[in-house]
């Protein structure tokens, strides 16, 4: 039994360090937390997560019904709720902005894996979702396929949810995200990304595995360790696709010396329809165009030498 109303305060310390990081702008972002098996306590619509009180939080039914509550509940509610039942361990669900996180959500750019242990053993493969229109079932629709298979998503030109046993949780991966994204792109602009090497990320995953987290990657043959694989059948729709980072494309179990740093045309042939190569034609095509524009510089610096 939780004690309702350390709850609520659980969820408004939640909401302070939400809006202080800037994860959640005006009024953005909402909060969840399941207290049994029918009542959810939630953030009311319209309010700035950092400056919420316990008695403006509202109480609704696992048919986003409000219950309780003076102020009307987030409109975003029904996704919460949608999560809820398909997972009955998820008890908290954290909608924000992180906009680090975000921005790769509005470039369609695969979230770069096997590039800092505490993130490869926490997250793995974080799917980047398709955009829809906030709020109603077709929001949560989209989101579900996804949310299934991982602890947090981001969601295209939108933001992340994330999912947990406890608001901490949930909202910890937010914050982790949107960190190790932030770090990422700083990197990048160094001008070097150092990605694992295969054995360094098989024994990531051989860790994680031992820890008890669960990573789909390990249960695919032929599966592509570090180029976030799992959902590549959606990035067609999604629009998704490796363009600012590159990744190793090395496969679990692969023999060591047929390892390859990086390239151009990275394939996927783990999971389900993977192996139909129309799957990638964006992605394929972006890079077929990289590709010719870097042969014609070529040609032309070539040129010029010879003079
Ligand atoms: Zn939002």
């Amino acid at each position: 039994m939780f004690n309702i109303h350390q709850i609520k305060e659980e969820i408004c310390d939640i909401g302070r360090r939400i809006y202080n990081r800037g994860f959640a702008a005006a009024n953005d972002g909402n909060i969840s937390f399941r207290i049994d098996e029918n009542r959810v306590i939630c953030t009311p619509t319209g309010i700035s997560k950092g400056f919420m009180k316990p008695e403006d939080l509202c109480i609704v039914d696992m048919n986003g019904n409000q219950i309780a509550g003076t102020k009307k509940r987030t409109s975003e509610i029904l996704l919460h709720v949608t999560i809820m039942k398909a997972r009955p361990e998820v008890k908290s669900v954290v909608h924000c902005h992180p906009p680090h996180a975000t921005a790769f959500g509005i470039a369609r750019e695969a979230i770069p894996q096997c590039l800092m242990p505490e993130v490869d053993i926490n997250m793995g493969d974080v799917p980047i979702a398709q955009y829809a229109l906030p709020g109603g079932q077709g929001f949560a629709d989209v989101i579900m396929p996804y949310i299934m298979k991982s602890d947090i998503i981001v969601q295209a030109n939108h933001g992340t949810v994330s999912v947990g046993p406890t608001i901490e949780r949930a909202y910890w991966l937010a914050e982790m995200l949107d960190a190790y994204c932030r770090i990422c792109l700083i990197a990048r602009d160094l001008g070097k990304v150092e990605y694992f090497t295969r054995d360094e990320a098989e024994e990531l995953l051989d860790l994680k595995q031992k820890w008890g987290f669960k990573d789909p990657r390990a249960d695919l043959e032929n599966c592509e360790l570090c180029a976030n694989d799992i959902f590549r059948d959606s990035w067609k729709e999604t629009g998704v696709g490796h363009r600012a980072f590159q990744p190793p494309t090395f496969k679990r179990n692969d023999d060591a010396t047929t390892q390859q740093k990086t390239s151009i045309t990275p394939k996927c042939t783990c999971g389900g329809n993977n192996n139909d190569s129309t799957k990638n034609t964006n992605t394929n095509q972006i890079d077929d165009e990289r590709e010719l524009i870097i042969k014609t510089i070529t040609d032309r610096v070539i040129k010029a030498l010879a003079g």
